[in-house]
């Protein structure tokens, strides 16, 4: 079996690239490293059944071969990256996801699009079914991302109405584990970064928002079964313990042994106020439920973030010195 992963360089993809490789398929990698790094691959490079294709998702791809899935990972995924990118996130979500389709129906192969809980925007109900339609500003900053999801799930569809491509939908909620950037932005590497440096720990708002934290190896194992089934609707793969950001914050702290204070700053706009996901579809169907606790993976997500700021502390001393900031 041979699979071509977009955004295989990414966080998520690079675990997908590693879950195929360990059975036995063979994995094209196409990435344009915008968010994407090196680094999570450079351990799959020495694997014959390995290959890497520097090249942006929104331009035609050519693959030569056959080609048995299509697995459309590439986007910009954290709010802060999507802001700074945003026309290069509405690209890879609408002319990626139909370059993607077109590869998929060209080569006979099966597709999967990595959509997102941010189809439900800041929800009305919650926990949020597959059946819920959303609450989406399409004019806001976090517009960009949410409405090319939207697009690329409807895209998906049009294809596999109209074309029959075996196509899979999943829509993944926030996921956290080793490989997400530093530098993302996002919650949990700014929380990490901010308790083992002793800076403010940073919530926005109030902290009473809620997230509920997927630790990857469960989600890749969801979207494993999910390739396999013959679910052709959005399936919903996170892990429904909800958690408030304060919370989760002040976790961070405990678990760090850290004295950073935490500070309150504005927040964002159209930031949702609540997101968990109702997994009783994924429950149901592929008989899967994630397993690794929020203290485990944090442990694990810990000591890998530990290792990257000594290899930046590293890098800093070689280069004379600079410091790191994280998008607060
Ligand atoms: N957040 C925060 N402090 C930070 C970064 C994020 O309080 O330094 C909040 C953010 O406003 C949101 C939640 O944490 O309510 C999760 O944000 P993240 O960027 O991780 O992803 P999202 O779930 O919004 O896509």
């Amino acid at each position: 079996m041979r699979a071509v992963i977009t955004g295989g360089a990414g966080f998520l993809g690079s675990h997908l690239c590693e879950k195929l490789l360990d059975d036995s398929w063979d994995v094209l990698c196409v990435d344009n490293l915008v968010t994407g790094a090196e680094q999570n691959i450079s351990h799959l490079l020495a694997n014959q059944h390995f290959r890497v294709q520097k090249h942006d998702a929104s331009l035609y791809i050519d693959v030569p071969g056959p080609v048995d899935y299509v697995l459309h990972f590439a986007s910009p995924a954290s709010p802060v990256d999507y802001a700074r990118l945003p026309i290069q996130t509405l690209k890879v979500g609408a002319l990626g996801t139909h370059n993607s389709l077109g590869l998929a129906m060209a080569k006979k192969a099966k597709f999967l699009l990595a959509s997102t809980s941010e189809c439900y925007g800041d929800p009305l109900v919650s926990p949020q079914p597959e059946t819920y339609w959303g609450n989406v500003n399409p004019i806001g900053p976090r517009g960009v991302y949410d409405e090319a999801k939207r697009y690329a799930e409807a895209m998906t569809m049009a294809y596999h109405r109209w074309h029959g491509v075996d196509t899979r939908i999943v829509r993944i909620f926030n996921t956290y584990g080793p490989r997400m950037r530093l530098n993302d932005g996002r919650a949990l590497p700014n929380f990490i970064y901010q308790a083992l440096t002793g800076a403010p720990i940073t919530v926005y708002g109030d902290g009473s928002q809620t997230r509920s934290f997927c630790y990857v190896s469960d989600l890749i194992e969801g979207i494993y079964r999910l390739m396999q089934s013959d679910e052709h609707l959005p399936t919903n793969i996170g892990n429904p313990r909800e958690i408030t950001i304060l919370e989760f914050a002040q976790q961070v702290k405990t678990l760090t042994g850290s004295a950073s204070e935490i500070v309150f700053k504005p927040l964002p706009q159209d930031d949702p106020k609540q997101r968990c996901p109702d997994i009783t579809k994924a429950r149901t169907i592929l008989s899967w439920e994630p397993r690794v606790t929020l203290e485990e993976g944090l442990r694990v997500t810990l000591d890998y973030f530990k290792a990257q700021i000594e290899e930046m502390k590293r890098g800093q001393g070689q280069r004379g010195g600079g410091e790191q900031k994280t998008k607060s």
